[in-house]
């Protein structure tokens, strides 16, 4: 538990939240500013920064809990669609440096942008070619 976390504190029940599922590994609480109705939040009881302090381990099995919670939620919330976000970095909009993923329920007309919004680079095909042959190293 890392001091002044405000989710190691969440996680460990410390301070109350609204909880809808938790096992020995992971809390899943309601986000208290929503984007959505049941817009949830799932945090390791562990405290890793990000996605790069994240074991594999760790990391699988939050997938699988999304995986999960997004079939459940759908079918309890009759949503119309789901995506599941994970920020990593200020620059990113990570706001609490505690890792967590989101699992935000999405309805028609939820007055969310249908596409989350990020802007379109017009990339030469030489820039394509030099990202692509960096990544493969
Ligand atoms: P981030 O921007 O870091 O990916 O997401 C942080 C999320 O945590 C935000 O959606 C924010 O509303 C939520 N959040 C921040 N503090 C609290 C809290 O004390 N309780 C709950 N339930 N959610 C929180
Ligand atoms: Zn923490």
């Amino acid at each position: 538990m890392k001091e002044n976390c405000i989710f190691c504190k969440i996680a460990s029940g410390e301070i109350p939240s609204k909880t809808i599922y938790e096992n020995h590994e992971f809390r899943v609480i309601l986000d208290i500013n929503p984007a959505s109705k049941g817009h949830a939040l799932i945090i390791p009881k562990e405290h890793y920064n990000d996605i790069y302090e994240l074991p594999e381990e760790v990391a699988g099995h939050a997938m699988i809990l999304a995986k999960k919670l997004a079939a459940h939620m759908t079918k309890v919330l009759n949503c119309d669609g789901f995506n599941i976000l994970q920020n990593n970095g200020e620059v990113a909009g990570q706001t609490v440096f505690h890792f967590h993923m989101h699992l935000l329920p999405r309805y028609d007309k939820d007055g969310n942008q249908d596409k989350l919004c990020f802007n379109h680079l017009d990339l030469s095909q030489e820039e394509l070619e030099e990202i692509c042959q960096k990544l493969q190293q």
